[in-house]
């Protein structure tokens, strides 16, 4: 296979080798913020998922058999490589996904967590054991690696989110195939360049660049045991479906709608703080973003001006110029796609505060640029409260009191965020009790799960029964095997008939 050397090509990384792969198509790659196409994709077809599966499979033979800890070295020195050229990285994932460098830089250090956390992988994979479960016979379980998997990841972590999987899943002895993004797919190829740096052997880990060709090959090969997806609801319910019906162990997180209650007794100015960041941070292209503002009671009177007044000031521009707050967002489709929403909205009957439409940034005009963008008297049957915008726009909704926010959230078809600013233990206490959604922050507006604890939503937001990364994650890449086991000396002599008890 032809293998490649410009920067500007980009193909994949199959048995340790940069390739062009054997696909025809390709696609250009934007800077957002400038508008130029800066490199070009090769897009796999199914023979190139063939020759990187034919090369996992190979390598998981003796990978999974290598002793835990010595798989544990390798992703240290992984981890050692990513602490060293972590700005190397947040450089790439700025130019082609926009996001302002700062938060690229903390994507990594949240990807970072995890890769921290697999090195721990000796103490993960240990079993349990009972002697004497039977006179002469003790019995214990392992957890054993699956065989190849996959990865299927959004654009909007290219590097955190690939990072909840390929760590744990090759620490716990699997090989890996990540199917980035195709907007931003440099950062998948760094870090496989990384892992080989740190030592991890040809085939264990590689990259197939592509979109929905490449995704149904993974679907349909038979040596693909599992499938790890993030992305869009109705594409997770597809991954979701068609691998479990080829067999595959499928963890499918999809979209998102995260409200943000905000109660009466709340501190005004840390819940104002905690919307601007929440909810235009990255352009509101975050899983986690906060697109919803629950105000309750009078608490809309006080909040709203102060929050339209720094919807406004958001200072947007280039994500490398440090000054910049938020960055554009991903592509042209995406600004059409937000941009109409807004006007969906103002159709709807919605009270539009803040227009970003009306945003322009000098020097960058056609870079993919949207200001922050309020709306009031937001109601629930409206198309920008229930549907994901993914942009950012920030819809509140009036509520009389707390009991009414929980309904009107756990109404919702996505359950993956929710926050609620307020001073009273018992609120926080009930929210967190009776809140249908997987992750919740009580004066925390992000609360995206520490590398132990997994990530994950309810509802919508996720198909499939483990969460990513932390220990939900060692078990979605390993199953458990039990063995028993007796010696001769302490076997009774004739056949048993009936079914064994304990003796
Ligand atoms: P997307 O669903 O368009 O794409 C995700 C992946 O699926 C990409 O690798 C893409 O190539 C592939 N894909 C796209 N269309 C496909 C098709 N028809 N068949 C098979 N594969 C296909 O999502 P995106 O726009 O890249 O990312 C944004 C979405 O991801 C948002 O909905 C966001 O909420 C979600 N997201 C969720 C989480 C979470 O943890 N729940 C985290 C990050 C992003």
């Amino acid at each position: 296979m032809k293998s490649y050397t410009d920067r500007a090509d980009l193909g994949h990384f199959i048995n340790g080798q940069r390739v062009i792969g054997n696909g025809k198509r390709t696609q250009q790659v934007f800077n957002p913020a400038t508008g130029e196409a800066a490199r070009t994709l090769h897009l796999g077809d199914a023979s190139d998922v063939d020759d990187a599966v034919a090369g996992a499979k190979k390598a998981f033979l003796r990978w999974s058999s290598t002793p835990p800890i010595r798989r544990a070295r390798v992703m240290l020195r992984f981890l050692e490589l990513m602490n060293r050229h972590r700005d190397e990285l947040a450089t790439i994932i700025t130019a082609e996904h926009g996001k302002v460098f700062s938060d690229a830089q903390g994507e990594v250090s949240r990807g970072i967590d995890v890769i921290e956390f697999a090195c721990g992988i000796p103490q993960l994979l240990k079993g349990d054991y009972t002697e004497q479960v039977s006179t002469g016979i003790d019995n214990w379980t392992t957890r054993q690696a699956l065989g190849v998997v996959a990865g299927i990841t959004p654009f909007n972590f290219p590097c955190m989110v690939p990072c909840w999987m390929f760590p744990v899943a090759i620490a716990a002895g699997n090989s890996f195939i990540l199917k980035p993004s195709e907007r931003d797919p440099s950062a998948a190829l760094f870090m496989a360049g990384l892992l080989q740096e740190a030592g991890l052997p040809d085939g264990v880990f590689g990259v197939v660049q592509g979109d929905k060709e490449v995704v149904d090959a993974l679907l349909e090969h038979r040596d693909v045991k599992a499938i790890s997806f993030v992305g869009s609801t109705p594409i997770a319910n597809y991954i979701y479906a068609t691998g479990a019906k080829n067999g595959k162990r499928v963890q499918a997180l999809g979209g998102a709608k995260n409200h943000m209650v905000v109660m009466p007794d709340a501190d005004i100015d840390q819940a104002v703080d905690a919307l601007i960041g929440a909810g235009y941070g990255s352009a509101g292209e975050r899983c986690m973003a906060i697109s919803v503002a629950v105000l309750v009671g009078d608490v809309a009177d006080k909040l709203m001006p102060r929050l339209a007044e720094r919807a406004r000031a958001l200072k947007i521009g280039n994500g490398m110029e440090l000054t910049s707050e938020m960055g554009p967002v991903v592509t042209r489709e995406a600004l059409e796609r937000i941009e109409s929403y807004i006007a969906i909205g103002v159709e709807e009957g919605a009270t539009l505060v803040v227009d970003g439409r009306e945003l322009k940034v000098e020097g960058h005009e056609d870079g993919y640029f949207t200001g922050g963008t309020l709306f009031d008297n937001v109601t629930p049957d409206m198309r920008i409260y229930k549907e994901e915008i993914f942009g950012p726009v920030l819809a509140c909704v009036r509520v009389r009191d707390f009991g009414e926010a929980v309904d009107l959230i756990n109404a919702h078809e996505f359950g993956n965020g929710v926050a609620c600013y307020t001073r009273d233990g018992n609120t926080a206490r009930e929210l967190g009790r009776r809140i249908e959604v997987g992750m919740v922050g009580i004066n925390v507006p992000i609360p995206v799960p520490m590398a132990w604890h997994g990530f994950g939503g309810w509802k919508r937001s996720l198909f499939g029964d483990t969460h990513a990364y932390g220990e939900e994650g060692v078990r979605f890449y390993t199953r458990q095997k039990s063995i028993m086991q007796r010696w001769p000396e302490s076997t009774e002599k004739g056949a048993e008939f009936a079914m064994p008890t304990a003796k």
